[in-house]
């Protein structure tokens, strides 16, 4: 839903043939190869290098939180094709099988004690020229393609876990004791608990619209960031309902047997810190809205 999506709009046929067959069956995993040390929101700085050497571009550089790096099979990644041009000019995606030599993936340890996400290094990798996506210097619109599709679509595959949640936290509520009471009873949990149903039945909504644009234009808009400020926030709210709800049981990890659903909602909570910044933080959201949906000048 993201990177064929990209592929489809920017690659040629061969790519086409190749990579979205094996996408679509998950038989190949992607990463996402966009972040560096020092180029996050303002992705357009990033420094990792690709020159061209014959029928190859030689890659350089280092990538940081790349979701799913460590059994990514392929990266979308983005380099500095000419560093004498502006910076949103001169960069360009590569398509990088994993297995190249020269490619090291090392884990990052979250606050949930997984490692989802990595560091990437590439050492002298050499990427065969027929792999650039998109043309040469055009990796900024071939990147933001990518990003507003995740944007736009993400929501989709979140809101069947956003109803589990609501579903079995309603379930817990007439369970969980609040102020000698079942929480159910309790009457802010009962605002919280019906804000939350009536915001995911919103996300639903809002998914619907984005897959409406896409269905009319063949492209999501920039109102795919509504779409991800509104989950993101909405899952940050809900998991904190839900450590309202169970007290200090909720902060309790999988292995001990006091904790709540084998843990999944002490997980829950701290996952979805990184809700606000994945994909683009909300800062960034909301001046993507204010610029390209209500036309205010940019920020400076
Ligand atoms: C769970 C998770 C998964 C991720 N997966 C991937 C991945 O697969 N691939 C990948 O490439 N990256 C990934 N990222 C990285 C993510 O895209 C970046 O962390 C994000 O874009 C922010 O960049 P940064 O961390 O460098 O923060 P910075 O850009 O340094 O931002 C720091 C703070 O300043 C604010 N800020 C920055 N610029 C502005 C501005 N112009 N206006 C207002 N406020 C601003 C930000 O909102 C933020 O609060 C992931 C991150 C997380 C948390």
């Amino acid at each position: 839903m993201v990177w064929d999506s990209t592929i489809i709009a920017y690659g040629t046929e061969a790519q086409k043939k190749r990579l979205i067959p094996k996408i679509l069956s998950a038989e190949e995993i992607w990463c996402q190869g966009f972040s560096e040390p020092n180029a996050g929101s303002d992705l357009a700085s990033l420094q990792t290098e690709a020159r061209l050497d014959g029928e190859h571009y030689v890659v350089n550089g280092q990538k940081v939180w790349t979701s799913y790096g460590w059994v990514g099979d392929w990266c979308e990644l983005v380099v500095r094709t000419d560093a004498n041009v502006p910076k949103h000019k001169g960069l360009t995606v590569l398509l990088v099988d994993m297995k190249s030599q020269g490619v090291e993936v090392r884990p990052l340890r979250q606050m949930t004690g997984e490692s989802e996400f990595n560091e990437m290094f590439f050492r002298d990798v050499r990427v065969p020229a027929e792999n650039v996506l998109g043309k040469v210097n055009d990796g900024w619109n071939v990147a933001v393609s990518t990003l507003m599709h995740e944007r736009g679509a993400y929501g989709s595959r979140l809101h069947p876990l956003f109803k589990r949640n609501i579903n079995r936290l309603i379930e817990l509520s007439r369970k969980f004791q609040k102020n000698g009471h079942a929480a159910a009873q309790d009457p802010l949990t009962r605002q919280k608990l019906a804000q939350c149903y009536a915001e995911i039945e919103i996300m639903r909504l809002n998914q619907l619209r984005a897959f409406s644009r896409i269905t009319a234009t063949g492209a999501p808009g920039p109102e795919g960031s509504i779409q991800k400020i509104f989950w993101s926030e909405l899952n940050q709210r809900l998991q904190q309902v839900a450590q309202e709800i169970f007290g200090p049981y909720g902060q309790l990890l999988g292995g001990d047997s006091h904790a709540v659903d084998k843990g999944i909602w002490s997980y829950g909570y701290l996952r979805t810190r990184g809700n606000t910044i994945e994909a683009g933080t909300s800062e960034v959201q909301r001046s993507i809205i204010g610029h390209f949906v209500l036309g205010l000048p940019k920020s400076y």
